[in-house]
Parts: C-alpha cells; sequence; structure tokens
C-alpha cells in the first residue's frame, strides 16, 4: 500500500502543528508508523490522500452512527448554509432539538448546547459546584471526560496512550479537587465520600466507558453510585459522550436503567459538525445563568449549521428504532467471527463488547477497570492494527479505545474484516 502523500503531509504538518495533528491520538504514536492523512469518506469507507480505500471501526470516534455523508444529513447541512453560518441571536432550531433530546434521553429535563464534548464537562462540573457548594469530585481512573483541567487526573484515551496520564499544566489546586477511584469499585467511592463528606459536588463516570478499551459497569455497580449520590446529596453526572444515541436512543440511561442527575453528551449529537450539550433536572439546570449564578456561555453554541446536523441525525435515529436492532446485529456478528477466530487459532484474549461497542483485549484476563486494562501487551495490539491496516482495515489506533461501528456495514463488509482479522492475528503471531 502506497502511502506517499500521507507521510509528506505529515511531515510537513509536523512544521506547523504540534505533532502534526490536531489530536494526539491520530499521531499514531502507540501503534508506529505513520497517519493516514483522510481527503473523503462514503458510507462504511475512508478515502486516505493516495487514493487508498479502507473499511473503517472508528466512525469519528462514535458521531458517524449511520456511516459517512449519509443523504439525509448532508441535506440538512446544505439547505441551512444559505441561510447564513452563524447568528449568535436563539433560533427555532435550538428550541426543536432540547424538545427533541429531553424527549429521547430519559433523564434530562432542560439541555445546554455546547461546542464539544469537553465544554459539555467541564459546565457540568461548574454547576454540580454551583448547585451544592462544594468543591470535590470523584471520577474514576481509565475514564475521559475530555481535556478540561478537572478531568487530566488518571484520564484514559489520548492521555493514556501518549504516557501522560497526569497533564502538565494542571496546578496541584486543581488536582487536589479530584479524587479517583477504581472503575467497578464501589467500596473506594465509599471510601472517598466517608473521608470527605459534605465536600462532594459530583461523581462524574463513563457509565460505560470507552476511554480504557471498552469496559463495561459490573452489575449493581451505577446502582450503587446512584444510591450513594442520593444518599449524600451529591449530583450524579453520566458522561454519555460515546454512549449517547449510541447504546440505545436514551443512551445507557434508557438501556441499563440508571438515571443520573446531569448528562453530558456529545458525538451522535451534531451528526459530524462539533456540538455537545449537558442537561439534567430543571431544579439543578436553573442554576445555569442567565437564570441561575453559574455562568456558562458560547458564541457558536448552538450553532445553526450543527444543530441543522444534530437534528437531522437525532429526528432520524427517534423515528428508526430498527437502527438500534441493526447496530445490535452487526456488532454480535462481529464479536461472535472474532471469537471463532481466537478459539480457531488457540487464543484466549479478552473481548469486551456491548451493542455498537467494543474492544479486543491483547490480555487473557478479564478487563474490568484501568489496571486490568493496561495487562495488554501493547506492542502486540500495535502489531495488529499495522497488519489490519495493511488489509484495508482502520481501528483506532491504540489499544486503549473503543471501536464504534455504524449501519453502514453489510454482511459482506463484516466478513471481509473477519478475514482480516483471522489473517492479522496469525501474522502477528508467527512474527
Ligand atoms: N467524554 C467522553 C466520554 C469522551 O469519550 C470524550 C471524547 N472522546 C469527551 C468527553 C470529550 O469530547 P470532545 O473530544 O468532543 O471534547
Amino acid at each position: 500500500m502506497i502511502t506517499d502523500t500521507s507521510h509528506s503531509l505529515f511531515e510537513k504538518a509536523k512544521s506547523y502543528i504540534p505533532g502534526g495533528v490536531n489530536s494526539p491520538v491520530r499521531a499514531f504514536k502507540a501503534v508506529g508508523g505513520n497517519p493516514l492523512f483522510i481527503k473523503s469518506a462514503k458510507g462504511p469507507y475512508l478515502y486516505d490522500e493516495d487514493g487508498n480505500r479502507y473499511l473503517e471501526l472508528i466512525n469519528s470516534w462514535g458521531p458517524m452512527i449511520l456511516g459517512h455523508a449519509h443523504e439525509l444529513i448532508e441535506k440538512a447541512v446544505k439547505d441551512a448554509v444559505s441561510s447564513s453560518l452563524s447568528f449568535g441571536a436563539p433560533t427555532r432550531k435550538e428550541v426543536e432539538m432540547a424538545e427533541l433530546i429531553t424527549h429521547m434521553v430519559p433523564s434530562i429535563e432542560k439541555v445546554r448546547m455546547v461546542n464539544s464534548g469537553t465544554e459539555a464537562t467541564m459546565s457540568a462540573i461548574r454547576l454540580a459546584r454551583g448547585y451544592t457548594g462544594r468543591a470535590k469530585i470523584i471520577k474514576f481512573e481509565g475514564c475521559y471526560h475530555g481535556h478540561g483541567d478537572s478531568f487530566l487526573i488518571a484520564a484514559g484515551s489520548g492521555a493514556v496512550t501518549t504516557g501522560v496520564p497526569d497533564s502538565a499544566g494542571v496546578t496541584k489546586g486543581t488536582a487536589n479537587d479530584t479524587l479517583t477511584a477504581p472503575f467497578n469499585d464501589l467500596q473506594a467511592v465509599q471510601t472517598l465520600a466517608d473521608a470527605n463528606k459534605g465536600n462532594i459536588a459530583a461523581i462524574i463516570v463513563e457509565p460505560v466507558a470507552g476511554n480504557m478499551g471498552l469496559v463495561l459497569p459490573q452489575p449493581g455497580f451505577l446502582e450503587g453510585l446512584r444510591q450513594l449520590c442520593t444518599k449524600e446529596g451529591i449530583v450524579l453526572v453520566f458522561d454519555e459522550v460515546m454512549t449517547g444515541f449510541r447504546l440505545a436512543k436514551g443512551g445507557v440511561q434508557e438501556r441499563l436503567g440508571v438515571l443520573p442527575d446531569i448528562t453530558t453528551l456529545g458525538k451522535i449529537i451534531g451528526g459530524g459538525m462539533p456540538v455537545g450539550a449537558y442537561g439534567g433536572k430543571k431544579e439543578i439546570m436553573d442554576f445555569v445563568s442567565p437564570v441561575g449564578p453559574v455562568y456558562q456561555a458560547g458564541t457558536l453554541s448552538g450553532n445553526p449549521i450543527a444543530m441543522s446536523a444534530g437534528l437531522a441525525m437525532l429526528h432520524y435515529l427517534n423515528t428508526h428504532p430498527e437502527v438500534y436492532t441493526q447496530l445490535e446485529n452487526i456488532g454480535n456478528k462481529l464479536v461472535s467471527g472474532f471469537t471463532e477466530n481466537l478459539k480457531k487459532l488457540g487464543l484466549s484474549y479478552t473481548i469486551n463488547h456491548i451493542g455498537s461497542m467494543f474492544s479486543i483485549f491483547f490480555t487473557d484476563k478479564p478487563v474490568v477497570d484501568f489496571d486490568s486494562a493496561k495487562t495488554s501487551d501493547t506492542v502486540l495490539f500495535g502489531k495488529y492494527f499495522q497488519a489490519m491496516l495493511n488489509k484495508g482495515i482502520y481501528l483506532a489506533p491504540s489499544q486503549y479505545e473503543s471501536l464504534f461501528l455504524s449501519t453502514a456495514l453489510t454482511d459482506e463488509h463484516i466478513q471481509t474484516i473477519l478475514q482480516a482479522n483471522y489473517e492479522s492475528l496469525e501474522e502477528i503471531l508467527v512474527k
């Protein structure tokens, strides 16, 4: 496969952009080799600058749940563009968007639109602090909530991949207010809550964690967090930036039946445009400015083009419940194929899976938290990644990421991916 153009673009990019990329994981540091520069995408395929085609399992890290350049979203954006790109004033579309979100996500009564997942989580935490008058938060090791200072403590995703879970530039004062517990460890959370009684504003969690690879909540974990938060007056924040509108129409909270006080959203909500949102109980959301004392704003928030893309996406998902059955089927077919491949090759790697998200961990240990995720052989993962790429399958370039499926995958694509998986595993074992 010739990737000379990508290679020379990367060399040039490094002169002008830190590390040549606008988000660290894109640099392929964890898997070796050079990143591919993508020119276009359609359905399940990415096309790079050298004209190579890849079947892909990332879908822009989640948003493209219907595949790339879906005609409905494309049309909504094109229709909106001729009415100007931004007003900085209220629009009808924002109202429709908010109404639809509150209808789809069980715990949201009011919602504020922002421009990214990071903004959503930062705002949610400020709100929880303003609402409770408390300072500290609890987050979970390996969970990633964007790059807000409070969250770059034992963070997952690119922060793990680049080997700096605790970023330079985060002050001790901020770090002191972030307490961390292992994912799935209720006892550790209880201990932190007891030791900091009356001081914890929020517990923030990815209810299904996707940033240390995919890690599922064990039965009782989310319920336990809910009970503890209710008892102690702590605001429970579900970060559903990845899982919202993906694992069910109403996210994990609908799928698993545990309701948070605040939910943060991103990715699918913008249909591929830069959008995030945070929403929850009226009583809490009315603490946000201009009605309440918690300040949060945005020049481009509720941007008409972004709202048009997001609305088209959410309307489609809301009126086509078969999308979720389809995604479950695609996920099940792929994962049972992977499991069969591992069996045939006598391998016992761990696969975590729910709906249209999954991870293959290069470890034979069950992966239930960040420590167990880190038992994975990341060098082997790098080889697997490269072997798959050579066969035209584009995976997330890190062991510590989930894969995201779209409805654009047909049975034929699934067979192609499974075949590549078998051959890649075989290849890396003999190397
Ligand atoms: N929360 C979660 C759970 C995420 O996965 C991400 C990004 N992958 C974010 C927050 C941050 O979102 P963004 O990259 O849009 O700032």
